[in-house]
């Protein structure tokens, strides 16, 4: 038998399970995926906005891996601090697979970031996803909310503070963060990126959701729009990837001059292009007012430079939205720069000392891109490396059920039916409030659900 520890539950971390269990070469897989919460799923249940129902119905998908006879889930199970140390691990388990995600956002590095009401569209996706470690938002006194960046994520964040909270009642959003949607002041939001239209990050799906919001008006300037040679050049726009071709027709579509709320619009959202952070201006009270931008012009390679001149755009919320990055776990070796752990083909590379065991799949591997099935490929190229390992590995004898060391160590796993007891009272919540299902947003909530008095 090869006993194998996956740590996070998120996509990569059940495709790793997934692909370890249905794969031939190595009769008698058995796993236990291990997630520091009391819920699996990562950033499918704690990442993807409450509004794409589709994209959520995936933990359909995720459940059935983890439901399978082969697969424990053990949730409430923290890796690297405390007493389940990564060596610990690897004495109960012949391999483990790290699938940790990237779990912190990038900074802007520029001054005033530390104003309040300057915050990482992270923070903001956490706590309306009732991820238990969020911290609270106030969008009484704000009126435009300015977001920086111009991908998937700034594109939710833009949405979820855009919308109505009439709309958002039917997903499974925390009852405090609707209620603070619900009472939102949000007029203005301006989505804000450094390149040009042609440059965006976002899906076209995703973007043109944001011309789909009931009494929300979306807005291009079609002269600073017009920078990017792309956008009114067919030749140039013909050499584009289909991608950006696709969000050029879209962005086409919202151009107009502003002329100001029309009649019946509760709320906008201007798309800005070429400006570059480069300072949060505060009040006397050390609150943010606006954001400053350079002006920033395209290079002809792709990139673009600063032009000197500055424009500064009134914001009450600032969420910066520049990428994710990877965490260093302790006990693994990372690499600062890229935010991961270094690796061949998913196999943990530690300087001097031969691979033993370890292996990194999704996020933590490859760095915080890509959609959530781009986690399948890279989870089967690593178990296809463990696999390779696995008559080395297996010859190891274990101590005993890792379970058990796990209790003994002092630690209070949460498994399936602890989950499931969860699910069970998230939708009991929601039927007390007159919605659907409806997340229980903090530790000793979810805890007590499960059974962990
Ligand atoms: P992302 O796609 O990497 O976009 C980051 C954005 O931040 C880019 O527009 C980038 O501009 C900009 N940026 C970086 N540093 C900056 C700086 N210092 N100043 C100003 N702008 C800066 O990251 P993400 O939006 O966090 O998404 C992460 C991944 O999750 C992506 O693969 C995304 O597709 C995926 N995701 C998918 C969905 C979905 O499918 N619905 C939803 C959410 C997330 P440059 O291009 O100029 O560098």
């Amino acid at each position: 038998m090869l006993r194998v520890a996956v740590v996070g539950s998120g996509p990569s971390g059940v495709y790793a399970a997934q692909a370890l269990v249905q794969q031939r070469e190595v009769p008698g897989v058995r796993v236990d995926v291990l997630d520091r919460l009391p819920a699996p799923y990562g950033l499918v249940r704690y990442g993807v906005a409450p509004d794409h129902e589709k994209i959520k119905s995936l933990t359909g998908s995720l459940r059935s891996v983890l439901e399978d006879d082969r697969i424990r889930f053990l949730g409430n199970v923290e890796v690297g601090t405390g007493p389940l140390t990564t060596d610990r691990l690897l004495e109960l388990y012949h391999a483990v697979v790290y699938c940790v995600g990237a779990a912190r956002d990038r900074p802007l590095g520029i001054p005033g970031e530390e104003l309040a009401g300057v915050h990482s569209a992270t923070a903001f996706v956490s706590w309306y996803s009732g991820h238990p470690d969020a911290g609270a938002f106030d969008l009484g006194g704000v009126r435009s909310a300015v977001v920086v960046g111009a991908g998937n994520v700034a594109v939710d964040v833009t949405r979820i503070l855009a919308r109505g909270a009439a709309e958002l009642a039917p997903t499974d959003m925390p009852a405090a963060a609707l209620g603070v949607l619900a009472g939102s002041g949000v007029r203005e939001v301006s989505m804000v990126a450094r390149r040009g239209p042609s440059q965006g990050r976002f899906t076209t799906k995703e973007l043109r959701e944001l011309g789909t919001l009931p009494g929300v008006a979306t807005r291009v300037d079609p002269a600073e729009a017009a920078l990017d040679p792309a956008y009114g050049d067919p030749e140039a726009a013909a050499a584009l990837p289909a991608a950006a071709r696709r969000n050029l027709e879209v962005l086409r579509g919202w151009a107009r001059p502003d002329t100001g709320p029309a009649a019946g619009e509760e709320r906008r959202i201007t798309l800005r292009f070429y400006l570059r952070p480069v300072e949060v201006l505060g009040t006397g009270e050390g609150r943010v007012r606006a954001l400053r931008f350079e002006r920033t012009a395209p290079d002809g390679r792709g990139g673009v430079t600063g032009t000197g001149t500055y424009e500064d755009v009134p914001a009450d919320l600032v969420l910066r939205s520049v990428g994710y990055l990877g965490v260093p776990l302790p006990g693994l070796p990372f690499d600062a720069a890229k935010g991961t752990v270094p690796h061949a083909a998913g196999r943990v590379l530690r300087a001097g000392r031969a691979p033993v065991g370890e292996y990194v799949a999704g996020w933590i591997k490859r760095g915080p891109t890509g959609v959530i099935g781009t986690n399948r490929p890279c989870a089967k190229e690593t178990v296809s490396s463990l696999l390779q390992d696995a008559g080395a590995l297996a010859r190891r004898e274990l101590a005993r059920d890792p379970l058990d060391a796990l209790r003994a160590a002092g630690l209070r796993p949460v498994e399936w039916p602890g989950w499931l007891a969860i699910e069970s009272a998230e939708a009991e919540l929601g039927l007390s409030l007159g919605r659907r299902s409806v997340k229980i947003p903090d530790w000793a909530g979810l805890r007590g659900a499960a059974g962990l008095a």
